[in-house]
């Protein structure tokens, strides 16, 4: 049976159900995850839903600006954020969901250092993690 785990911001405005069952943690090293201090899970689209507050998410989008970060625009937490490289999945902030508890999920860092790049001829896909070496 898929647990069902319910979500929210800060101010509870913003109240969602993830209906999966993560399977782990990830950190990440771009320079958004970094300032955010970001714990995540990944969750299929048709997994998330979001209950009330719709109209309170804001978005934030820089770089390859296809990663769309959402955030309550009243408390300021980040909640979820549809992914740049699997733009059918969610990151779900862990710590957003309410009585989930994470800590037995492994924790997985995450490389967003290379695929944060904006120049005149950005990569059109991310080529996967960096070979050292490379
Ligand atoms: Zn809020």
């Amino acid at each position: 049976m898929v647990g069902v785990h319910r979500g929210s911001c800060h101010c509870g405005g913003v109240r969602f159900t993830v209906r999966s069952d993560p399977v782990e943690r990830t950190t990440c090293d771009c320079s958004l995850c970094v300032k955010r201090n970001a714990v995540m899970v990944k969750v299929p689209e048709a997994a998330l839903s979001i209950d009330a507050g719709e109209d309170l998410l804001a978005t934030y989008q820089w770089n390859s600006r296809r990663a769309q970060h959402h955030f309550c625009r009243h408390c300021g937490i980040y909640v979820f954020h549809r992914k740049r490289a699997a733009p059918d999945h969610f990151g779900v902030n862990l710590f957003c969901l309410d009585e989930f508890d994470g800590e037995a999920l492994p924790l997985r860092a995450t490389e967003g250092v290379g695929m944060t790049l904006v120049c005149d001829d950005p990569r059109a896909e991310w080529p996967g993690p960096r070979v050292a070496g490379d």
